[in-house]
């Protein structure tokens, strides 16, 4: 792989996937009430028609580890989870994915709190999906058996602050996919995440240093122990 390789930011559109069952787990109900879920049939179905998933990834060297730094092709991001975890590795994939500013655009009104939750759950469940797509997608094109990802500020392990080193190697890339940035670390549109997906055949999965206790896309239980190691 040369460098002029490395420094190229590729665009992916993100498929929409919004399956009933999957919105009612993250709507936390079951198929009994009628109402709620013909109210997120109806969003749905007004989300598949304007929605615009896409993401931004690059293919970037691992270049250095010095304690809990690491340096990702010139860019110095620091957890530990990364130190311990990118020892034998050269090559990661940071990226950063929306559920896109047209599902922002759609005509709900404000007052309307109800249908507000349901879209707000549907443009989780098609960034959720979208990233699943995305992992997928470059296992398969970079013949990936096993890999990890992280977000930055979803566990202390790795926090929000380092989403400014990740922006930095993306250069302002970003703005091709109508995402910002601002001083405190939020994303717009709300509805985006960025993070680093590394080859990893240890199973780990950050679910497992997360005490976001009710998220209802937790992979894995919580382990206090696995996060002093971490930590400490
Ligand atoms: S529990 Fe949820 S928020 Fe926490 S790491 Fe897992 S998927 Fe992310």
């Amino acid at each position: 792989m040369t460098d002029s390789e490395n420094k190229i930011i590729h665009q992916l559109e993100l498929p929409v996937k919004l399956d009933s069952a999957t919105i009612l787990t993250y709507l936390r109900l079951d198929n009994t009430n009628k109402r709620m879920e013909e109210m997120a049939r109806e969003l749905a179905d007004m989300a598949l028609a304007a929605a615009r998933p896409r993401a931004i990834y690059q293919v970037s060297p691992v270049c250095g580890i010095d304690g809990d730094a690491v340096d990702i092709d010139g860019t110095i991001f620091t957890s530990r989870v990364f130190s311990k975890h990118l020892i034998n590795q050269n090559t990661v994939y940071p990226f950063i994915a929306t559920a896109g500013r047209e599902l922002d655009e759609l005509p709900i009104p404000a007052k309307d709190m109800m249908r507000q939750y349901c879209l707000d759950v549907i443009k989780t469940v098609v960034l959720v999906s979208g990233i699943d797509y995305l992992s997928d997608y470059l296992k398969s094109k970079y013949s990936l058996s096993q890999v990890a990802l992280m977000n930055p500020g979803e566990i202390k392990a790795w926090p929000l602050t380092e989403q400014k080193p990740l922006f930095a190697l993306f250069g302002g890339g970003e703005r091709q996919i109508g995402v910002t940035l601002s001083e405190s670390g939020v994303m717009k549109p709300v509805k985006s995440r960025s993070g680093i997906l590394f080859p990893n055949d240890t199973g780990f999965l950050s679910c497992r240093l997360c005490t976001q206790f009710q998220c209802p896309g937790r992979r894995a239980a919580y382990d206090p122990e696995l996060e002093k190691e971490y930590m400490t």
